[in-house]
Formats: structure tokens, C-alpha cells, sequence
């Protein structure tokens, strides 16, 4: 390689992050929060949207909403999410590709099985207090490894899962389905959230337990 040519590829290395850093700025951005009438129905509208053809693939408008620069900007300035997400850790069960929301959207709290540890409930706690989300949706899905070990359904478990997350789900009675205590579970994370907080359990807060089939494609409100 020539001197020359050397010195270009150079100047290309040193000058391209120069164009490529995404520094924020709000200019000519509507950074008012969005705060729908009806969070549930925003969630299951998120769904739909997610699942009709016209956003797999491409994205196109009204999919995908604040995803763009403006809504990663936007949080400069904070963040008001509508609603808490408490879903399991499961790779398939991504709330704000699920839900089809954006930066800012949701408060996700994803732990193995969707119980109400200790650090879940004060993670959500953090939401309702100090950011003012008055929504919160328990999101147990199909095929949910955390319970079909806790159902004993699996031969072995790593050492830390039994101590920290299987004591938390539902309390399992024999010949049960896997579908139904993971629904029962849903439920019983919703009970132990309203028993354990005061700022959980405020009137003005209200909490949905919810089921995400993988093969039928929906997500079914329990309560
Ligand atoms: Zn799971």
C-alpha cells in the first residue's frame, strides 16, 4: 500500500466516528409522554399491531412507534413508562416487541417464572412511586420453563433456582396442567404484589394477570 492510499485509510478511520456519533439532541422533538386512556388496550393494540403481516417485515408506521431518534432522545429528560411489564426471562416473551412499544413505554421487570421476589416488588415499587405508572401486567407465557420445574416436570435444576425463584411459584397441585398453574401463577404473583405493598396495592394502581400462548398467537387477560 502507497503512502498515500495509507493516509486515506487513515483519515476514513479518524473521521467516520466523528459522523457516526448519534449525540442527542430534543430539537424538533414532541417529548410529551405517552399516556393512553386505557393501558390494557393500549398492550393488546400493541399486540395486534405487532402481529399483523404489515409489520413482519417491514416496520412500517403505526409499527414500531417511538423507536427513532427522538424518542431515544427524548429520555433525556426522563421517563413517565404507562405501564409495568413483569414477564418471565424467557427469550420468547420480549415485552416491547410483544406489546409493540417504544423507548420510554414500559417499566419490564423480567425474572424466571414472573414471581414477586424481594427485588421485583421493590423494582415496581420504583415505577409506581417515583414515576407514577398506575398499570402493571403480570405476563405468564406458554411452555414456561420456571414452572414445569417447579411441577418437578424436569429431572434436575441448577442450584440457585430452587433458594431464589421455585419456592415463588404457585403452590402446585398434583395433576395439574402446566397451562393452567402457569396461569394460576400469573395469578398468585398479582395477589402476593397487592399483599406485600401498600404502594402496590393503592386503588389508583391497577394490576392484570396475563397468559401469551406462543402457538395461538394471544395474549388472554385472567382477571
Ligand atoms: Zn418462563
Amino acid at each position: 500500500m502507497t503512502y498515500f492510499r495509507r493516509a486515506c485509510v487513515c483519515l476514513v478511520l479518524l473521521i467516520t466516528p466523528l459522523f457516526c456519533q448519534a449525540q442527542c439532541s430534543t430539537s424538533g422533538c414532541n417529548c410529551q409522554p405517552f399516556r393512553p386512556d386505557n393501558p390494557w388496550k393500549e398492550l393488546q393494540d400493541g399486540f395486534q399491531r405487532f402481529l399483523s403481516p404489515r409489520c413482519n417485515p417491514p416496520c412500517l408506521p403505526p409499527c414500531a412507534p417511538r423507536r427513532d431518534r427522538c424518542a431515544r432522545c427524548c429520555g433525556i429528560n426522563g421517563q413517565t413508562p404507562f405501564a409495568v411489564v413483569l414477564s418471565c426471562s424467557d427469550s420468547r416473551v420480549p415485552p416491547e416487541i410483544l406489546f409493540d412499544q417504544g423507548f420510554g413505554d414500559l417499566f419490564v421487570v423480567r425474572v424466571a417464572g414472573n414471581v414477586a421476589s424481594d427485588e421485583v416488588i421493590g423494582s415496581i415499587e420504583f415505577a409506581v412511586k417515583k414515576l407514577g405508572t398506575k398499570f402493571i401486567v403480570v405476563l405468564g407465557h406458554e411452555d414456561c420453563g420456571a414452572v414445569t420445574a417447579a411441577m418437578g416436570l424436569t429431572p434436575e435444576t441448577p442450584g440457585y433456582i430452587f433458594p431464589s425463584i421455585l419456592h415463588l411459584i404457585y403452590p402446585v397441585v398434583p395433576g395439574r396442567n402446566l397451562r393452567d398453574v402457569t396461569e394460576q401463577n400469573a395469578l398468585h404473583t398479582v395477589k402476593v404484589l397487592r399483599e406485600s405493598s401498600p404502594i402496590i396495592r393503592d386503588s389508583s394502581v391497577g394490576i392484570k394477570a396475563a397468559y401469551y400462548s406462543i402457538k395461538e398467537a394471544k395474549i388472554e387477560a385472567l382477571n
